[in-house]
């Protein structure tokens, strides 16, 4: 076993990692970079529509209303403090990014173009604004090679392909992780000051998902198992875009441009759901209205799905009809949406610019996640307890800037602004911190289960177990959910879990190049996670934002307007059979309320 030192050691190489590390490098510390991807190869680089900022480059913006956009669409969970730095900070950021090289779209004057998006409004929900910048529909593909490139100038160090499996807390503060290496499959200790995991989301839980093979929820279960509580687990988001029965995504930057959603009956049915804002309103309304229209059986074809349309034809129609003097041309679509276009061709047989898109709602972004303050260190209880050494970053932290819905454009944002503060603040700590004793023997329970599992021989196959738990999840925990259905899918990922840990099966025994090994221990944290959304799902009683209860159907401030924070009573990390604590006593954080009205909760209209 090697044994490395770093000041700093980052988990995870996309937007959030990258920044984090590239800002405590540029401080002074000396920084690592763990990633089971090679870094470019980051969910970060799919992010297609763009990166929110009030830069007012178009029309006239402020961050106030960015952050207002973000409590509203967020149904008034956002930690309001949160949500005013994600929006202020917003703007330095972007500009940061261009200066560093990030290949923009321009405006005929040289500035950064930007294009509307779903649920950001000027003066305070009056109409759509043009609020997020973008690179063609790749925009996350530039934000990362943009980092990319400068952490190698920067001189960080890379450690790619090495899987983090651990994380070792001693004496109560964070002091390290333990990572395997895919080529020799020789496990590495990583003793630090500072630890940042920037792991990503875990988008596959469910089955349709616009998430990457790789979004299993590493870093959020690895922290769990080591006693850290999760944070608004029961709100994740269901895109309202994805390309039928696939789940890949289909950006809201097509409906930036003017595409519209239309079902079996050529309707456009949010007229009927959002008259103000229609198909612009935040995601949760319409993954929702999508699934009304097709219980009223207004599908297309009968079928469980509807149209997206952004053929010219259409488009220049309703703008037409909302008096717009702007209007769109087949070249139009073909310059800004490279890659929808060629996913649809590719995979559909199906030309957006003569024809609409089959689309359904597919998982897509955890709202909840490691609880972290505004600098991305990790807090522990309802008091803002802060674990010396442990900091989270990106999809898997929980600010919470996002509340019970994030807005489009925002995870970007969030990447690079609380990436970012977390860089500066792991360079200030290391500076005053000593080294911390590794606790005896640390990578012993995690070789144990390594082994366990190398060694299974029982009946029951990873993968076959990963498709029933997606299947459970997307039908008890998905769009609509209800007591019954969510407690049956929450037996059944139990019952997988049961499996998982008395009767897996591997095939491969080997040391190099185990991915069995390795897609199995990352179905151990899907289930953990699947488990703890359910749980935190049933105990909110009320609809919020992404979680929306048919047995409970109306928001509920008057006892609701908490985050749940939820860890584990097991002996042992690899337990299986122990209970959970639930902590409600978490507040929203309503600072921008207490000064102006308007940020208090109101009913959300569009
Ligand atoms: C298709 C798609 C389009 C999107 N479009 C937009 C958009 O236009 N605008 C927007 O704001 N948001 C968008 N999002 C959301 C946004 O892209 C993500 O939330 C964000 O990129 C997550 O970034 P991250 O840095 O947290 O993690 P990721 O980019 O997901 O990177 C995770 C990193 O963690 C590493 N990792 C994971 N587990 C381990 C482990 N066990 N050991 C070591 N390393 C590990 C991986 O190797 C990877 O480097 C989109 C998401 C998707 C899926």
């Amino acid at each position: 076993m090697k044994t490395h030192q770093y000041e700093v050691v980052v988990v995870g190489a996309g937007g959030a990692g990258l920044m984090a590390a590239l800002y405590a490098s540029k401080r002074g510390a000396k920084v690592a970079v763990v990633s089971k991807l090679y870094p470019t190869r980051s969910h970060t680089g799919t992010a297609q529509g763009g990166i929110g900022a009030a830069l007012g480059n178009l029309e006239e913006d402020s961050p106030l209303w960015h952050a207002y956009d973000t409590v509203k669409g967020g149904d008034y969970l956002a930690d309001q403090n949160a949500a005013k730095v994600l929006a202020e900070e917003a703007i330095d950021a972007v500009i940061e990014l261009e200066h560093m090289g990030l290949p923009f779209d321009r405006t005929d004057d040289g500035r950064i173009s930007q294009r509307r998006f779903g649920g950001h409004t000027s003066n305070f929900g009056e109409k759509p604004v043009r609020r997020a910048c973008h690179a063609a529909d790749r925009t996350g593909h530039m934000i990362l090679q943009t980092l990319y490139q400068q952490c190698i100038k920067q001189q960080v160090k890379f450690f790619d392909e090495f899987h983090t499996i651990d994380v070792l807390v001693n004496n109560g503060r964070c002091v390290g992780s333990i990572a395997v290496d895919l080529a020799t499959g020789e496990l590495h200790v990583f003793h630090a000051k500072a630890t940042m995991f920037a792991t990503g989301g875990w988008g596959r839980v469910w089955s349709v998902t616009s998430n990457a093979h790789s979004l299993t929820g590493d870093g959020a279960a690895v922290t769990f198992r080591r006693g850290i509580p999760l944070q608004d687990l029961e709100f994740f988001q269901f895109h309202p875009t994805g390309i039928y029965k696939m789940g890949i995504l289909i950006t809201e930057g097509v409906r930036g441009e003017g595409g519209v959603l239309i079902n079996g009956k050529g309707e456009r049915f949010m007229e009927k759901y959002a008259p103000k804002i229609k198909d612009l309103a935040s995601r949760d309304v319409i993954s929702r209205s999508i699934y009304m229209e097709i219980r009223n059986g207004n599908g297309v074809k009968g079928k469980d799905y509807v149209y997206l349309d952004v053929t010219p034809n259409t488009v220049n129609r309703y703008l037409a009809e909302a008096g717009e003097s702007r209007r769109i041309t087949g070249e139009d679509v073909e310059k800004k949406l490279p890659d929808i276009l060629d996913f649809c061709r590719t995979y559909l047989g199906v030309d957006p610019v003569k024809e609409p898109m089959p689309i359904q709602p597919t998982a897509h972004y955890a709202m909840g996640g490691i609880p972290t303050n505004v600098d991305a260190e990790v807090v522990t209880d309802e008091h803002w307890t802060v674990l010396p050494g442990m900091y989270a970053a990106g999809e898997v932290a929980c600010v919470s800037c996002h509340g019970a819905n994030r807005l489009g454009t925002n995870s970007l944002v969030d990447l690079v602004v609380f990436g970012r503060r977390g860089g500066m603040k792991m360079a200030e700590y290391v500076k005053g911190a000593d080294w911390g004793a590794l606790p005896a023997n640390p990578a012993g329970e995690i070789e144990a289960e390594i082994q366990r599992i190398r060694n299974s021989k029982g009946k029951s196959r990873p993968g076959e177990m990963r498709a029933t738990m997606q299947r459970v999840m997307m039908e008890g925990v998905g769009v609509f959910r209800e007591q019954k259905a969510m407690q049956e899918s929450l037996d059944c990922v139990r019952q997988l879990k049961e499996q998982y840990a008395n009767d897996l099966h591997i095939d491969d025994t080997g040391m190099k190049f185990n991915t069995d090994v390795l897609e199995a221990w990352e179905l151990g944290n899907l289930l953990e996670l699947a488990e703890t959304t359910a749980i935190s799902a049933i105990n909110r009683t009320e609809s919020r934002g992404g979680h929306s209860r048919e047995d409970y159907n109306e928001r509920d401030d008057e006892n609701w307007l908490v985050h749940t924070l939820i860890s584990r009573n097991h002996a042992t990390p690899y337990a299986i059979d122990g209970t959970y604590n639930l902590n409600t006593e978490k507040k929203v954080d309503m600072s921008l309320a207490a000064e102006d009205e308007r940020f208090k909760p109101k009913v959300r209209t569009y």
